[in-house]
């Protein structure tokens, strides 16, 4: 057997079989991996190579050698011994998984046929990724929001910038289309080298390469509407101060522009839905005539998001 690490948790004393991710080596029990496995199931009822083999075993035990990452195998393991697979009954079901646990959820319970961790992770995604506009909370990526204030009132999944683009990833290959048009906004954000990396290491293919580019263009325009709209028409007809009002919304608009996280363009969703602070100085009129417009605008941006990702056919 050529070098190997044990794995510093996992390599149980009484474990009966070895499996191999990476150089890590796993020692954990034929009889848990069978019972939520049926693939590993009817790996394991397959004729074992001759333990008398040393090529083929450690400790005396058999060797099977798995193609992933010895992080995601041991995300899996640490579900099926720790009790993630009936995480939904525990009371730490409302705290933020991290990315890379619910990708390996995804994959690995795909692989394996490890159901109630792919419906997890689908499940967790699809609260982040989701396909309505109104279930959409740009926050959610924000890790310096409180949780308290978010729709949900709790985080499914904490997810930092550049795993975005993983999420198109995982969406291409599982065929999880629907969260396409929330992932393209939320990687418009991204810096273009970590996005150009994605497709320089095959994480994402040119195709969606492209089809981002087309999602900040499409961003870019509709924020230029919106800044359009209010250049020409900053207070309702019915205003009851345009002087007052027309000076409150550009300095508002003006400074939720600058203060936006990437300074681009691209972050228009976020900034036109931010409804979560009220315009000081704007009277009734011009509040309603703004909640109006940036609602129109949203749905604008979100149609547009949805049949870039190829998705109008569902909607
Ligand atoms: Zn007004």
């Amino acid at each position: 057997m050529n070098e190997y690490t044990r794995h510093q948790e996992f390599y149980f004393h009484d474990g009966n079989v070895v499996i191999m991710a990476e150089k890590i080596a796993f020692r954990i029990h034929q009889g848990v991996l069978s019972r939520h496995s049926t693939i590993f199931q009817d790996m394991f009822s397959l004729p074992q190579p001759s333990t008398h083999d040393e090529g083929y075993q450690i400790d005396g035990l058999p060797v099977v050698h798995v193609s992933d990452t010895a992080d995601e195998f041991a995300h899996v393991v640490a579900a099926l011994y720790d009790g993630g697979l009936n995480l939904r009954k525990s009371s730490n079901y409302h705290q933020p998984l991290p990315f890379s646990v619910v990708s390996a959820y995804l994959r690995l319970g795909s692989k394996y046929h490890l159901d109630a961790l792919r419906e997890e992770a689908i499940d967790r995604l699809k609260l982040c990724f989701p396909t309505q506009l109104k279930d959409y909370d740009p926050n959610l990526f924000d890790a310096t929001t409180p949780t308290q204030s978010l729709q949900l009132g709790w985080r499914p999944i904490s997810i930092s910038r550049s795993d975005f683009i993983e999420v198109i990833g995982l969406a291409r290959s599982f065929d999880l289309r629907y969260l396409l048009p929330s992932a393209f906004h939320a990687c418009v954000r991204m810096n273009a080298s970590l996005v150009i990396d994605a497709v320089e290491s095959s994480r994402i293919s040119l195709a969606d390469l492209k089809l981002i580019m087309v999602s900040k263009d499409f961003c870019h325009g509709i924020f230029l509407v919106y800044s359009n709209l209010l250049a020409l028409k900053p207070t309702s007809e019915n205003c009851a101060d345009p002087v007052k009002c027309r000076e409150a919304i550009t300095r508002h608009e003006r400074s939720a522009v600058f203060s936006s996280s990437t300074g681009s363009f691209g972050d228009c969703l976020e900034h036109i839905r931010d409804e979560s602070h009220a315009v000081d100085g704007l009277c009734p009129a011009c509040c309603s005539m703004r909640k109006q417009r940036l609602e129109q605008i949203c749905t604008h941006l979100w149609k547009g998001l949805v049949s870039i990702s190829g998705l109008d056919a569902l909607h």
